[in-house]
């Protein structure tokens, strides 16, 4: 698809890195996909995969932790 940032660019399948800083918890989650823009590098991720995201920061703030480094694994 064309970039809706900067209209010149089209996005491309990848991998990025998301952080995400909830409450007392910082959670990074590796490998997510997303698709990218070639020209300015903005990142598009899907609302399935952000709810598989969003697990994965709930799952560590059950679990108590303060920073938690993850690997996304596409459910
Ligand atoms: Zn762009």
């Amino acid at each position: 698809m064309t970039c809706i940032v900067c209209k010149k660019g089209s996005t491309q399948p990848g991998t990025t890195t998301v952080s995400i800083d909830k409450g007392a918890t910082i959670v990074v989650i590796r490998d997510v996909p997303a698709e990218i823009c070639s020209t300015c590098g903005e990142e598009y991720i899907d609302a399935h995969i952000m709810k598989d995201v969003e697990k994965l920061v709930a799952s560590a703030q059950k679990a108590g932790l303060n920073i938690a480094i993850q690997q996304f694994n596409a459910a």
